[in-house]
């Protein structure tokens, strides 16, 4: 058995195993690294990220799925700028313009907020007066009653509700639910994505902003997260994957690599499936293991195609009708990877009955479709993250952060908040459990 702390080295004034160096871990350990508690990050990875991190391949460093971060994400922003001395020049900033290649777009309006959306809306190209006049009017109607629905229900029933058009839900409201819930708008809790637009359409003109990396997502923010951490006495151990959490006394035992760890806190950081069986071993954590027994699961795929560097899209990110790609984005002009065009399809659908090679050949003539001829790719890369995120359904129950285990605490993008399966959610989970963490009397130490 070893002491799983850090006792003598840096400020350590506790014991304290983050387990999982995804987002949710690294901002936790960041913010307890802040206020003087080095902590221990177990990741099972050669590398941090998770679902956010990076990939080799053929010498560039590709992500396992692009990510959108929005204006919105404040406790993320923060967190990069806290860490990443190369904040400023990590992430490319563009104005609200949502396009679906050929067929709709809405450009926020130089105006303050609401106004920038809602003369956005009365502009848009490509649905009719009556249905640009009905997005507009169910924005005001959600602002009245504060964004708060009297009861939850699916994301394409509120929509009735409001007597969305047929087009403005086709080309904004449902791409927009899968986009960000990851979940089809028939099932998608209608009260997760009314929180969605309130802090994203209905807040400032910046917190509007899409934002997406000119580095890779491990780069971005796990990365320098994990040198933070050190410089502030912490340790964090790639390839240590925790096979279990016991109970030892007031202290908890964390096991990893045939070794036995104590600590005074854990803060369990891991994708809700492994978060089950870690948890099963804990008794008192049953009613959250039941919980997450319950998730359902979506997909997003990501398709690489790498072709010779002259090829570009019209815009850095597109959207796409008609086919399987539902956006594009142009690596070359987010983060100077020439000619590398990733397709990304979120959710299930037939996409997932093809070949990698099929899906790949299928997303080569789709580009050629909207675009015209393209030259044949140069190589192709398929990334299929089948557990890309929880689905995120009508009244779905997650469990707190707070456990009934006074020193376990639950952080992921899965726990319980306002938002869907996304970096910001994972984030300030870990932020919520460090604080806790801090805050809390007991010590190992002590
Ligand atoms: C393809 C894709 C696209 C996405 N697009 C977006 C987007 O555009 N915008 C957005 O905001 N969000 C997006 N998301 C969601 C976002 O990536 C996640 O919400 C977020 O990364 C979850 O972070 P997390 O720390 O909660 O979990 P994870 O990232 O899953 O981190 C958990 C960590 O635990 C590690 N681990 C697992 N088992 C063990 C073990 N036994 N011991 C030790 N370590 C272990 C894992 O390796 C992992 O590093 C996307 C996700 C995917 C997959």
């Amino acid at each position: 058995m070893r002491a799983g702390g850090i006792k003598g080295e840096g400020t350590s004034r506790m014991n304290v195993a983050v387990i999982g160096g995804g987002y949710a871990g690294m901002a936790a350990a960041v913010t307890l690294a802040q206020h003087g508690m080095a902590a221990t990050v177990f990741e099972a990875a050669p590398q941090l990220g998770g679902r956010a991190r990076r990939i080799a391949y053929n010498d560039a460093a590709l992500d396992n799925g692009l990510h959108i971060l929005i204006g919105a994400y404040r406790e993320t922003l923060r967190l990069i700028e806290l860490v990443n001395p190369d904040a400023g020049h990590a992430l490319l900033r563009l104005p609200l313009d949502w396009q679906i290649h050929g067929h709709f777009r809405l450009r926020a309006a130089p105006l303050p907020a609401p106004l920038h959306l809602a003369l956005g809306l009365l502009s848009a190209r490509g649905a009719g007066l009556n249905e640009r006049i009905a997005a507009a009017a169910f924005m005001r109607a959600l602002r009245r009653i504060n964004f708060r629905l009297p009861q939850d229900m699916p994301v394409s029933e509120l929509l009735r509700q409001h007597r969305q058009g047929a087009t403005i839900t086709r080309r904004l409201w449902h791409p927009l639910c899968i986009a960000a819930l990851n979940t089809p708008p028939d099932v998608a809790s209608a009260q997760v994505f009314v929180n969605v637009l309130r802090d994203s359409l209905n807040a400032s003109r910046a917190d509007s902003e899409i934002m997406l990396s000119r580095v890779d997502l491990s780069a971005l923010f796990p990365d320098p997260a994990a040198d933070y951490v050190r410089s502030r006495g912490g340790r964090v151990l790639t390839g240590h994957m925790v096979d279990a959490v016991a109970r030892n006394g007031e202290s908890l035992e964390v096991q990893a690599r045939g070794e036995k760890f104590h600590f005074a806190h854990v803060v369990c950081a891991l994708p809700p499936h492994r978060a089950a069986r870690v948890i099963a071993g804990l008794p008192l954590l049953g009613e959250a293991a039941a919980l997450v027994e319950r998730f359902r699961y979506q997909p997003i795929y990501t398709i690489y195609l790498q072709y010779p560097g002259r090829v570009a899209l019209p815009a850095p990110m597109l959207g796409m009708a008609g086919g399987l790609a539902q956006w594009v984005f142009d690596r070359g002009a987010i983060c100077d990877q020439n000619g590398l065009i990733a397709a990304v399809i979120s959710t299930e659908g037939p996409h997932q009955d093809l070949t990698q090679d099929e899906l790949a050949q299928r997303i080569h003539t789709e580009l050629e479709q909207h675009f015209g001829p393209l030259p044949a790719p140069l190589w192709q890369r398929v990334i299929a993250e089948k557990r890309a995120t929880f689905a995120c359904a009508v009244n779905l129950q997650r469990p707190a952060q707070r456990t009934p285990l006074k020193n376990f605490h639950l952080a992921g993008d899965y726990t319980e908040g306002p938002y869907p399966a996304t970096l910001e959610a994972a984030v300030r989970s870990g932020i919520s459990c460090a604080q806790r963490v801090i805050a809390s009397p007991r010590s190992l130490s002590d």
